[in-house]
């Protein structure tokens, strides 16, 4: 029997066809509800091979590898898998992907490789992610996950920002053999991962490792450090460095122009998030403490991070837990996944409800919110119908903390403090999508603070391109 990569026999795709799904097992929605541990429990290893001899290895290019952003060569790993060799199928994924630890825990695989697999069509997709998370797990507990680094070039690289974007970047940049020094304005490196997505998504520990094995490899990381204030861009040349990235993500939270946003008990999603599932070590001081939730809470937003807040607090302890939403489900941005994994652990949602004010009770902190009914309009610039308040249709909903997850805007900081630096007039930076390059000779950028807020892997994408495109402008200057 073959039991390596490219030397496949011939595939019986109507016997593969039979074989059934098998989901990955969720923990219990009244278990997972009281801590913040992983959801998921982890695939075991004949799970696992079970699971992978189920593609049906469509004819090249595969469409799952298409749909992937960073073009991962998903059928050559679950042919490994289904062999038993987990390490080898870890080391396909590694080829492409800088943190597929990560990405097989966070990607939404619906709209990547899992939505375009051809068994869809009777709903019984290749289950991609849990199947990445195994190898790579397995790979760290029974093998090494080491980054080869490149003999010394002796030419140095700033990187601004270390989110999966920055992260990627230097993790290529060091293969190639360039020092890499990643300035963080957080007391902690990871960027999202650490200071956003919730732990029972993505386990702390393994964005931990992932950074352990950047240090391992000589990433040095200056925490504590916002480029632009202590510091500009143009100092990092002075100090030397011969090339720039810049991954500085989205990090301002939208806000609403409605009357009783600064009451007590009122919190900006980003702020909630990081204080319920970050450690104390990892926060700033003004930040350290775990947010009192109360019974009732209200969540205003309808994508991902809404449903992550929603998630939170029902751990933190609240009792009842409301989303409002201004249109209805089906114009909901965020996943439909993690929308249905929070309804199981008791969220509800209330839709066509646009909050006008947040009142205040007779200790000053928020008690309630005064909201009106909306209806569908016509579609808006997002192509969504719009939602049109109906006139006195006001109504209260009673909460005794409220969370705004109203999306996330870029600091202009970068842009104001670096001249010529080209950014487009809501303070993201233009950047040629396919190397990084910007309009400053040498400063190169990618991620959430190019595109506006996107995904993971797309931020981990755009870091490997900078980071090529890097390799080639320090080869010339
Ligand atoms: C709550 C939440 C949940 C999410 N869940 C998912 C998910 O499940 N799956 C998914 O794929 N995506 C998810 N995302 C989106 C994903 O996290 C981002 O798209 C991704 O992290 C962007 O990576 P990045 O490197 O561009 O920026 P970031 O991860 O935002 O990192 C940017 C880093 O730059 C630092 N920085 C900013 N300015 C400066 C400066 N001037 N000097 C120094 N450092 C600076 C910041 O402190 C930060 O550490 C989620 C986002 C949020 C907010």
């Amino acid at each position: 029997m073959p039991d390596k990569e490219g030397d496949k026999p011939e595939i019986d795709r109507k016997a593969r066809m039979k074989i059934p799904l098998e989901e990955q097992k969720a923990r219990p929605s009244e278990v997972r509800v009281k801590d913040f541990e992983p959801t998921f429990i982890p695939l075991t290893a004949e799970e696992a091979m079970r699971a992978a001899e189920r593609c049906i290895h469509c004819p090249d290019p595969a469409p799952c590898t298409l749909a992937c952003p960073g073009n991962n060569d998903i059928p050559a790993a679950m042919w490994l898998i289904e062999q038993g060799d987990f390490i080898g199928a870890a080391e396909i994924y590694r080829k492409t992907s800088s943190m597929p630890e990560i990405c097989g825990r966070v990607c939404p695989h619906e709209d990547m490789c899992l939505g375009s697999c051809p068994r869809n069509k009777r709903g019984e997709p290749v289950i991609t992610g849990p199947l990445e998370v195994f190898v790579t797990d397995y790979q760290r507990e029974h093998g090494t996950v080491e980054i080869p680094v490149g003999p010394s070039t002796g030419k140095r690289v700033a990187i601004v920002g270390s989110g999966p974007a920055g992260l990627s970047c230097a993790e290529q940049l060091r293969q190639k053999g360039h020092d890499v020094t990643i300035f963080e304005a957080a007391p902690s490196p990871g960027g999202l991962l650490l200071y956003g997505i919730p732990n029972f998504k993505l386990a702390k520990e393994v964005v931990f490792a992932r950074i352990g094995d950047l240090e391992q490899a000589g990433v040095e990381f200056v925490n504590l450090t916002r480029i632009g204030e202590s510091k500009t861009i143009d100092d990092l040349f002075e100090e030397g460095y011969d090339a720039v990235f810049v991954g500085v993500g989205t990090g301002i939270d939208a806000t609403m122009d409605v009357a009783g946003m600064d009451l007590p008990g009122v919190y900006q999603a980003t702020e909630f998030l990081i204080r319920a599932n970050v450690d104390q070590e990892h926060l700033p001081e003004d930040k350290d403490t775990k947010p009192e939730v109360g019974r009732r809470l209200v969540v205003v937003g309808g994508g991902d991070t809404a449903s992550d807040c929603l998630r939170s607090a029902l751990r933190l302890g609240a009792e009842e837990v409301t989303c409002l939403y201004r249109r209805t489900e089906a114009e909901m941005p965020g996943g439909k996944k993690d929308r249905e994994l929070a309804k199981e652990e008791g969220a509800n949602f209330r839709f066509l409800t646009q909050p006008i004010r947040f009142i205040a009770g007779p200790d000053g902190r928020v008690s309630a919110v005064e909201c009106l009914q909306c209806e569908l309009g016509e579609p808006d610039d997002s192509g969504r119908r719009r939602p049109m308040p109906i006139e006195g249709s006001n109504f209260t909903v009673e909460a005794d903390t409220v969370i705004l997850a109203l999306g996330y805007w870029p600091d202009p900081l970068i842009g104001d403090t670096t001249p010529d630096l080209e950014t487009h007039k809501w303070g993201l930076i233009v950047a040629d999508p396919e190397t990084g390059a910007t309009s400053r000779q040498g400063v190169y950028a990618g991620g959430d603070g190019v595109t506006g807020p996107a995904t993971v892997v797309t931020a981990m994408v755009d870091g490997r391109k900078a980071a090529a495109a890097i390799d080639e402008y320090l080869s010339k200057n």
